[in-house]
């Protein structure tokens, strides 16, 4: 018998309610769009609500010399100049403007003595430049969009998770997929899409991600033919928890470091004076992780592999004033009192640099009528994001793609048609689990995907090891076939985990593919055996597309930057 499916009509579809798409929904809706917005959580269960140090803009209430030109000079830099320049323009031009937005619909920053709001330092930022709310500014940011998006005109669907994406053509034309709690079948039809579903940070052993970071709609963007850009570049985060184990990779904000924190080995010497005197703890990401590493390697680690974070020298009223749920976070999960002593930290996998291509203004992906915000899209931050730029990136590019989706929408006159084969082979992959017979279990080939990134592709990489790791992925891939779910479809999360390993599968093969052909070391991308930059690699992206033959990865040249730009960047170069 054939499995009918309910289905939902909007001009616009918005897959994922983290900022990205919470703010491209408010937009898509007062543009006059009918709009639909779809998470595999309940609504405000982000990552978005995660975050906590701040958002980036340079207002310039702390330190008045601060200016657009610095923040997207500092962006630059940051990516090491791979970054997509137009995006990092309208990024640092349009970041006061959002803040000023979030504040009016009611965002409580924290707030300066004469009342504006609070900026505190950050990595690699030239200035106090992170707008926050003590450091649980992603809570604030999320709660603000939700009330402002409850006025809109939006139906939010929870809990339903969508697998793939249908097209009419060569044009999108609506997405299938189920929910969570009893399995039944769902398609939404809908003139344009919106992939806002954030990065793929699961795909490794330790990670502040939580279960939502399977990287679900970059997958499912590539499998509909979008263009994916710079998947070698993975944030590792210098400062996560280390112990006990099982909050190991948990994030420690780097606003402990913005408030003074100081890191050590243990030898209790602060070691950033050697890898970067000038910025110290507070370098940009890349160093410090892999400063931390090296201090590892070298046998100057902490008790458990990692590093020394102190902030025990302010006073502790500033320290819990500043850092309430770091405090909390260490005495409940560690039993530490950080006023009194020192964090045990050690890199963590934190975000996709990489993911879908998208067009600067609007966020148009290269299919018709697929556009992509947020951490799911690629382009702003080249090789190394900047502490505070996500939260910033979400609610500018959320608003450009939001409007942008709606006004294609609202162009688009012919009529799309659901093609019924397409929906037929995703209910196979889907059910396949059920009527394999297999031999393999959906979790335990996660774990090992998790180890073969955490192992082949991590933070220090290497041709030959990366070699062994990709054909371990390709291996993955072909057992995953046999991936063997027990019970139904009702509340199954080994059903749902068969799925997600099918898109970290394919991710993965993205990340190390790219990782092997850049032969340099840049930003988050460090390769033992080329550990220096190579000119002519800075001078492009890579970019993974999908062929009849499989994955393929190329080169593409970065667009030579317009003179006034390229004078910004020598400034701003201090
Ligand atoms: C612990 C932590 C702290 C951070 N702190 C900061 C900070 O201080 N400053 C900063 O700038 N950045 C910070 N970041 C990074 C930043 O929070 C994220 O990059 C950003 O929130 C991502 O937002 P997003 O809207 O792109 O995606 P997310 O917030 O990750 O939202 C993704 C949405 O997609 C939905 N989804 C996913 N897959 C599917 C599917 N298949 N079907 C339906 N829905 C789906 C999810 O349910 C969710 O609603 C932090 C991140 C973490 C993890």
């Amino acid at each position: 018998m054939i499995e009918s499916y309910e289905t939902h009509e909007h001009d616009v579809l918005i897959i994922g309610a983290g900022g990205a798409g919470l703010r491209a929904a408010i937009a898509a809706s007062e543009a006059g769009a009918s709009v639909g917005v779809v998470c595999k959580s309940l609504l405000g269960k982000a990552h978005t609500v995660m975050a906590e140090g701040g958002m980036a803009a340079s207002l310039g209430n702390v330190d008045p010399a601060d200016s657009w030109k610095m923040h997207f000079g500092d962006t630059m830099r940051g990516g090491q100049m791979i970054n997509n320049w137009r995006m990092v323009e309208l990024f640092a031009k349009e970041a006061p403007d959002r803040v000023f937005e979030l504040e009016r619909w009611g965002a409580l920053f924290d707030r300066t003595d004469d009342g504006r709001i609070m900026q505190r330092a950050f990595g690699a930022h030239s200035y106090r430049r992170l707008a926050h709310v003590g450091d649980r500014t992603g809570l604030e940011l999320i709660r603000t969009l939700q009330d402002k998006g409850v006025h809109s005109d939006i139906d939010v669907y929870m809990e339903c998770t969508l697998t793939r994406l249908i097209l009419d053509g060569e044009r999108v034309c609506g997405a299938f997929g189920y929910w969570r709690e009893d399995g039944r079948f769902v398609l939404f039809r809908a003139r344009a899409i919106i992939v806002a579903t954030g990065g793929w940070g699961r795909m490794y052993k330790v990670t502040s991600n939580s279960w939502e970071g399977t990287g679900d709609g970059i997958a499912m963007a590539y499998e509909a033919g979008a263009e994916l850009r710079d998947t070698e570049m993975v944030q590792f985060h210098p400062t996560g928890m280390v112990w006990p184990p099982g909050v190991r990779g948990l994030l420690v904000t780097e606003g402990v470091r913005g408030e003074g924190g100081i890191l050590k080995n243990s030898k209790d010497e602060r070691f950033m004076l050697r890898y970067d005197p000038k910025k110290k703890d507070l370098s940009s990401r890349d160093v410090v992780a892999r400063a931390i590493y090296r201090e590892v390697q070298e046998g100057r680690g902490s008790e458990h592999g990692g590093a020394y974070l102190d902030i025990s020298h302010k006073p502790a009223d500033f320290v819990r004033h500043k850092l309430p749920s770091m405090y909390e976070q260490f005495i409940k999960l560690a039993d530490i009192d950080i006023t009194k002593e020192p964090m045990e930290v050690a890199p963590t996998v934190h975000y996709a640099m990489g993911g879908i291509q998208v067009e600067a203004e609007t966020g148009a992906s290269t299919v018709p009528g697929l556009f992509a915000a947020g951490e799911a899209a690629a382009g702003l931050h080249g090789a190394n994001r900047l502490g505070g730029n996500s939260l910033t990136d979400l609610v500018v590019f959320g608003r450009r793609t939001g409007e942008a989706a709606a006004a294609y929408a609202d162009r688009l006159h012919t009529h799309l048609a659901i093609d019924e084969h397409q929906i037929q082979c995703e209910k196979e992959l889907l059910l396949r689990p059920f009527e394999s017979g297999g031999r393999e279990n959906a979790y335990l080939l996660h774990q090992e995907l998790q180890d073969v990134m955490s192992t082949h592709v991590g933070i220090a990489r290497e041709e030959s090891d990366m070699q062994e790791g990709l054909q371990k992925v390709l291996d993955l891939q072909e057992r995953a076939r046999d991936i063997d779910v027990q019970g139904s479809r009702m509340f199954n999360p080994g059903w749902h985990t068969a799925r997600d390993d099918l898109f970290m599968l394919t991710l993965a093969e993205a990340v190390v593919r790219a990782a092997i052909l850049r032969k340099e070391s840049r930003g988050a991308h460090f390769r033992i055996d080329y550990p220096d930059k190579d000119e002519h690699l800075g001078r492009v992206n890579f970019i993974a597309c999908k062929t009849d033959s499989g994955m393929e990865i190329k080169p593409q040249p970065i667009p030579p930057m317009p003179s006034e730009l390229a004078q910004v960047i020598e400034e701003t170069n201090s």
